[in-house]
């Protein structure tokens, strides 16, 4: 393909997405494929020969597809939302056109340079503690006559700053591995590719930190001996990433018991906190969640930070799909304790209309993350490492995408003003939905509706509501998962697509109540 052919089938390719976008919902949410459909589809070799565009395209079509689960669907309400927007994928287009590979700063200063500053507005669009915002001469200099938003939200970071100096004064030490000096903040943001990666990445600087202390304490003990006995604590409910984290690190990871409100509290955390220490174990990380992915509940962090601090455990916060909402004030309240937080991770390629992979990590010391991660081969050195941020010693893979594009242009694009507007339509949403639920008796809501989710289930056994799911999504027509809270069996009901409205969830409401009369005059059959 030549630069005139790119032309040109670069302009058919965006009319053909604005085309499938547009009449999306003409095509069934789910595809009726089985496992091995494709196969057959496509020849057993790739082929020795070029084929024309055309025969390209028009295999995705026929082939590809048939076999494509529609997330941008009106109807689909599965998972979370899959973040989807224009000028997301025109960001995209062009870090795939400048086809950088960024895992250092001089293997593409931008990549690097405009990631930070992304991370910073992000950090800043959420109000998150000071603690976690890089470094900024301009803004720690500010001068008093800068407008009255920035000064609000300085005044609460200089709040939170001493906040954070009381809590984490011990880890300000100014060295890490390389010699390198930190400055006051020693706090940033890195883009990962997955919230999975973000936990990992947090468990593996938490447990480097926990192994050189108890090794600074006692020389004799080795590494090994001390990894065999640490311990992480999470939620019933956490994402299972925590888990497959555990899993990777080597580690134990207990998954305690929620209240009824779906929340892990302080006590629970410190009863085996206690139990562990007793048996020679050491607690090492606590992974809490804001805005579970089963039913979006959220884990006491005052509670939970406050046993962290006195523990010395890593607090880590994932705020995979609820994070988002932090840009919108009102939702500020359930951040309450995040103060307490080593590290927070939230994705806005679920709810910020950034195309998957987006995910945000902060941390508060970011030489724990080099202290874990950093290898300095000499083909990856530069002149520039003392002073520039080198994002490969920040996670696990060393190519990164330039995927800071996206986040500029779409944060541009909308605006804050206009990311809100769309967060606050999907919460005013879950709320008709859940009114439409609370309307007919057969059904019940569990659990609180305070963002885009809503959990419902059939009254009565968790088979009952089993067999709707399974009608409905067999349908075609709509699709959601089921979650388990407690043991009761709950139907997840995510308001997904960009531009959902009121009558997308009446539609919804509708097929559910059509399913919901077939099945339960099934069920009153059976029962004679
Ligand atoms: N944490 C929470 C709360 C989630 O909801 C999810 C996914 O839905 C994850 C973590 C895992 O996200 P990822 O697919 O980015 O690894």
């Amino acid at each position: 393909m030549d630069d005139t052919e790119f032309r040109r089938r670069g302009k058919e390719m965006i009319d053909y997405i604005a085309d499938y976008l547009k009449h999306i919902k003409e095509r069934r949410v789910t595809p009726e494929v089985e496992p091995g459909y494709l196969r057959p589809m496509l020849p057993k070799n790739a082929p020795e020969k070029s084929e024309t565009w055309e025969n390209i395209m028009e295999d995705v079509e026929r082939a590809i597809m048939p076999g494509i689960t529609h997330w941008q669907h009106p109807r689909f309400h599965a998972y979370f939302p899959a973040g989807n927007s224009y000028p997301s994928i025109l960001g995209e287009m062009l870090s795939a056109g400048v086809g950088i590979v960024g895992f250092s700063w001089a293997a593409s200063p931008a990549c690097t340079e405009l990631e930070t500053i992304m991370l910073d507005w992000i950090g800043r669009m959420m109000a998150l503690p000071a603690g976690f915002l890089p470094f900024d001469p301009s803004r720690d200099n500010k001068d008093s006559d800068d407008d009255e938003e920035d000064d609000e939200e300085l005044c609460s970071e200089s709040d939170e700053e001493s906040r954070d100096d009381d809590l984490h004064d011990s880890i300000s030490n100014g060295e890490n591995n390389h010699g390198q000096k930190s400055t006051r903040h020693i706090g940033g943001g890195v883009l990962l590719g997955s919230a999975s990666e973000c936990i990992l990445v947090a468990m593996l600087a938490a447990r480097t930190k926990k192994i050189t202390s108890k090794r600074q304490a006692d020389p004799l003990m080795e590494d090994g001996q001390i990894l065999a006995r640490l311990v992480c604590y999470t939620s019933k409910l956490a994402h299972s990433c925590v888990e497959k984290a555990g899993l990777i690190a080597m580690v134990r990871v207990r998954q305690l018991a929620v209240d009824e409100h779906f929340s892990l509290r302080g006590k629970t955390l410190e009863e085996c906190i206690r139990a562990d220490k007793e048996k020679g174990l050491i607690p090492f990380l606590v992974s809490g969640t804001l805005g579970t992915t089963s039913c979006c509940s959220y884990d006491n962090l005052e509670e939970i930070g406050e046993i962290c601090q006195r523990e010395k455990l890593w607090f880590h916060v994932d705020g995979a799909y609820a994070g988002s909402a932090f840009i919108c004030e009102e939702y500020r309240y359930i951040m309450k304790g995040l103060q307490y937080a080593d590290s927070f991770n939230t994705n806005p390629n679920k709810w910020l209309l950034m195309n998957f992979d987006c995910s945000c990590f902060w941390v508060r010391d970011k030489f724990a993350l080099i202290n874990a991660m950093s290898v300095d081969p000499l083909y990856l050195q530069h002149k520039h490492a003392q002073k520039a941020v080198d994002y490969r010693h920040w996670g696990v893979a060393l190519s990164r995408r330039f995927r800071s594009l996206k986040l500029w242009f779409t944060i541009r694009s909308y605006g804050i003003e206009g990311l809100r507007h769309y967060i606050r339509e999907h919460c005013r949403l879950a709320k008709v939905f859940a009114s439409l639920i609370s309307m007919d008796n057969r059904f019940e809501t569990i659990g609180d509706v305070t963002l885009g989710l809503v959990c419902f289930r059939l009254k009565g056994s968790n088979k009952l509501s089993q067999k709707l799911l399974l009608s409905l999504n067999d349908s075609g027509l709509i699709h959601m998962v089921p979650s388990m809270v407690n043991d009761i069996y709950i139907i997840r009901f995510a308001v997904c697509a960009k531009h959902a409205n009121d009558d997308d969830m009446r539609i919804a409401f509708n097929i559910i109540q059509e399913h919901a009369d077939d099945i339960l005059a099934e069920y009153r059959a059976q029962r004679g």
